[in-house]
C-alpha cells in the first residue's frame, strides 16, 4: 500500500502544530511542510519586543527548526518554498522554489491550510514609501530594527491602536523614540467597550505618547527625509518611520483560486473538523472563518491559541479521530506601560452590533489582592451576562495585577457555560498576596447575582446623563467634596438610616460610593425601607472612565424635540 502523503502549506502557529500532531497519532504517513519564508513555527507574538529589544537576539524567535523537525518527528520541512496553486482534481499542489525559482508539483492524500493573514496596507496615496513598516515576520522586524538604528530614527507614527499597535507603541518608545499613536475609532483598542478604554488612553498619554483618535489616516508623503502622514481632520503628522498595524486579513488567495468556499466574514469555510469545501483539504488558523462561540455568528479571529488547536484538530481529523472546534471567544491579553489589557467573550459594542442588546453588565474595580496586603492595585472589570439565566457572555478587564489570571478563569467559566451563579461560588486559590478571600472573579459573580436575584438592580452608567433618578452618593462628606458626579446628593451612608425622610418615593433613586461596596450597603438599606433603589456598579471609579472629561451637557429641551419629531 501506497505511504499517505500530508502536505501542510505554511510553518508557523496552525501548520506547526498540525504537522507535530499528526506524526504523534500516525507514524507512517509522510508529511512535508511547505513555508514560503525563510523560517518555520517561529514566534510572531515576540516580534514586537524584538524591535523593543526587550528580546535581544534574533535566534530566539526561533521555536523550532527544520533540523529539529527532521530528527525528532521526520517531518520535512521546506523553507523558501511557495505554494502557488491547488490542483483538487489531481490531488496536486503547486510548489515554486524562491532561490532558483524552479516550479514543481506533489501528490497529496490530504492537504493543511495554514497560510495566516496578511498586514492590511490599504491603497492610501503614499503607502509605498520607504519606512513604512508592516510587522508579520522575522525579515520585517529585522528591516524595522535596521531602520531606526541605521537613520538614527527619533520619532516614529504607529497606525492603529489594537493589540499589536499598543505593542508597537510601548516597544518603539521602550528604545527612545518619541511615539505618535493614530487611530482611526473614536478609542484606542477598538475591541473593548469604550469605557474600558479611557485607562489605558490615560496611560498612554502619562507617559508621552503623542495619541489622537477619530481621525482616520489619508496618505503619506515624504518631505525633507522625513515621512509626513494626513489625516482626515487635514493634519499632518511628522516622524522618520511609520509602523501600520491596522489589522489583518486572511489569505485566501491560493483558496479562492482553487474554489474552495469563502464565508461571509471572508475566511476559509470551515467545518467543526476544520475540513473545507474539499474533503480532502483542511484549513487552519487566521486563513478560517470560525463560529463566536458566544453570538454563533460566523468570524475571523487571528489569535495564536485557537490556530494552535486547530492545528491539532485538523490533525486528528486526518488521523481518523473524533475532534471538534468549539468556536472562538477571542480571548486575548495585551501589555502596554505597564498596564494589562484582557478580554474573553463578548463586549456591549459587539451585542448591539449583532442587534443583541439590553444586556445588563457589571462593572467594579475590586483590588487584585487582599487590601491589607502591602501593593495592593485596582482591576477595572466588567462582565457581561444574559437574563434571565445569568449565563456569562464576555468580560473585561484593565489593570496593573493579576489582570490575566481573572480573565483566565472567566474565560474557562464562559467555555463551560456558567452563570453569573456559579462565579459567586468559584473557588479560587488565595494568600493575602495573591487574592483574597472574595476574589474579584466571586465579586463580579456578585454584583451581577445581586442583580439578578434583585437585591441590587443595576443602574446604567450611560443613562447618567440623561436620567430623572435621584443621584445619591453615600460616601463621606471629604470624598464628596475632592469630586462627585453632577447632582448627586450626599448622605454619608451612616446616617443614612436617620435621614431617609430626605429622599424621595416617587422616583428611582441611583446610589454610587467610591468603587460600588458602600452603595451596595445602601441599596439593600433602601430596598428594605420601601425606596425604589439601583447600585451604580463600581461607584465613581467606573464614573471617571466613563465620563473621563466630565459629564456631557444633557440634551436641551429644543433637541429633545426635535429627537421627538423625528421618531414620530
Ligand atoms: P501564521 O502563523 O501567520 O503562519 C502562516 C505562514 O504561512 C506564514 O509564515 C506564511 O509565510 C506562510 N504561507 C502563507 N502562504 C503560503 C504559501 N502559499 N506557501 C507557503 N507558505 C505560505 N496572537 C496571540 O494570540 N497573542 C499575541 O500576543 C500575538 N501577537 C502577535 C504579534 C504579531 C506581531 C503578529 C504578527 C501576530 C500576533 N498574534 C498574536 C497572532 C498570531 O501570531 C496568529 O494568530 C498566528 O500566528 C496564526 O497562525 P497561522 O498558522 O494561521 O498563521
Amino acid at each position: 500500500m501506497e505511504t499517505r502523503r500530508v502536505l501542510i502549506v505554511g510553518g508557523v502557529a496552525g501548520g506547526a502544530s498540525c504537522a507535530a500532531r499528526l506524526r504523534r497519532l500516525d507514524e507512517r504517513c509522510d508529511i512535508i511542510v511547505f513555508e514560503r519564508g525563510p523560517y518555520v513555527s517561529f514566534a510572531n507574538c515576540g516580534l514586537p519586543y524584538y524591535v523593543g529589544d526587550v528580546i535581544q537576539e534574533e535566534k530566539k524567535l526561533l521555536v523550532a527548526t527544520p533540523e529539529l523537525f527532521r530528527n525528532r518527528f521526520r517531518i520535512e520541512v521546506r523553507t523558501g518554498h511557495e505554494v502557488t496553486a491547488i490542483d483538487r482534481q489531481a490531488k496536486e499542489i503547486e510548489v515554486r522554489e524562491n532561490a532558483s525559482g524552479r516550479v514543481y508539483r506533489e501528490r497529496y492524500d490530504a492537504l493543511v491550510l495554514s497560510p495566516g493573514a496578511a498586514a492590511v496596507r490599504p491603497p492610501l496615496p503614499g503607502i509605498g514609501l520607504d519606512g513604512i513598516f508592516t510587522l508579520r515576520t522575522i525579515p520585517d522586524s529585522r528591516s524595522i530594527r535596521e531602520w531606526i538604528e541605521k537613520r538614527r530614527a527619533r520619532r516614529a507614527i504607529v497606525v492603529g491602536a489594537g493589540f499589536i499597535g499598543l505593542e508597537m507603541t510601548e516597544n518603539l518608545a521602550a528604545r527612545g523614540l518619541e511615539v505618535t499613536l493614530l487611530e482611526a475609532a473614536a478609542q484606542v483598542m477598538p475591541l473593548l467597550d469604550r469605557e474600558m478604554a479611557n485607562p489605558i488612553e490615560h496611560r498612554l498619554r502619562k507617559q508621552g505618547v503623542h495619541l489622537r483618535t477619530g481621525d482616520p489616516v489619508t496618505g503619506f508623503e515624504a518631505t525633507d527625509g522625513e515621512l509626513a502622514v494626513k489625516t482626515q481632520s487635514r493634519q499632518a503628522f511628522r516622524a522618520d518611520m511609520v509602523i501600520l498595524s491596522i489589522g489583518v486579513k486572511p489569505e485566501t488567495g491560493l483558496a479562492r483560486a482553487a474554489g474552495l468556499e469563502i464565508g461571509p466574514s471572508g475566511g476559509i469555510r470551515v467545518d467543526e473538523c476544520m475540513r473545507t469545501s474539499d474533503p480532502a483539504i483542511w484549513a487552519v488558523g487566521d486563513a478560517v472563518e470560525v463560529r463566536d462561540f458566544v453570538t454563533g455568528m460566523p468570524c475571523v479571529a487571528p489569535l495564536a491559541g485557537p490556530a494552535n488547536r486547530q492545528g491539532r484538530i485538523a490533525a486528528d481529523s486526518i488521523a481518523g479521530r473524533p475532534a471538534a472546534f468549539r468556536g472562538v471567544q477571542a480571548t486575548a491579553v495585551c501589555g502596554c506601560f505597564g498596564l494589562t489589557i484582557a478580554m474573553t467573550g463578548t463586549t456591549d459594542k459587539r451585542l448591539r452590533a449583532c442587534a443583541l442588546a439590553a444586556i445588563p453588565t457589571a462593572h467594579l474595580p475590586p483590588q487584585h489582592h487582599a487590601g491589607y496586603y502591602p501593593g495592593a492595585k485596582p482591576i477595572h472589570m466588567k462582565l457581561t451576562f444574559r437574563v434571565p439565566d445569568g449565563r456569562i457572555l464576555g468580560a473585561q478587564a484593565v489593570g496593573e495585577e493579576g489582570v490575566e489570571r481573572r480573565i483566565d478563569v472567566l474565560s474557562m467559566a464562559l467555555q463551560k457555560q456558567a452563570t453569573v451563579f456559579d462565579l459567586e461560588e468559584a473557588e479560587l486559590c488565595y494568600a493575602p498576596q495573591y487574592g483574597a478571600a472574595k476574589d474579584p472573579v466571586n465579586l463580579a459573580g456578585m454584583v451581577a447575582a445581586n442583580a439578578m436575584r434583585g437585591d441590587a438592580p443595576l443602574a446604567e452608567w450611560e443613562e447618567i446623563p440623561v436620567t430623572d433618578a435621584f443621584l445619591l452618593d453615600v460616601r463621606d462628606p471629604h470624598e464628596f467634596a475632592a469630586g462627585a458626579i453632577p447632582r448627586a446628593v450626599n448622605i454619608p451612608l451612616p446616617q443614612l438610616r436617620s435621614r431617609l425622610a430626605e429622599l424621595p418615593r416617587d422616583r428611582e433613586i441611583w446610589v454610587n460610593c467610591g468603587v460600588g461596596q458602600r452603595s451596595y450597603y445602601a441599596v439593600r438599606l433602601l430596598a428594605q425601607h420601601g425606596f425604589r433603589v439601583r447600585n451604580l456598579p463600581g461607584g465613581l471609579t467606573t464614573f471617571k472612565a466613563f465620563y473621563p472629561e466630565g459629564l456631557p451637557k444633557p440634551p436641551s429641551a429644543e433637541d429633545r424635540l426635535t429627537e421627538r419629531r423625528e421618531k414620530i
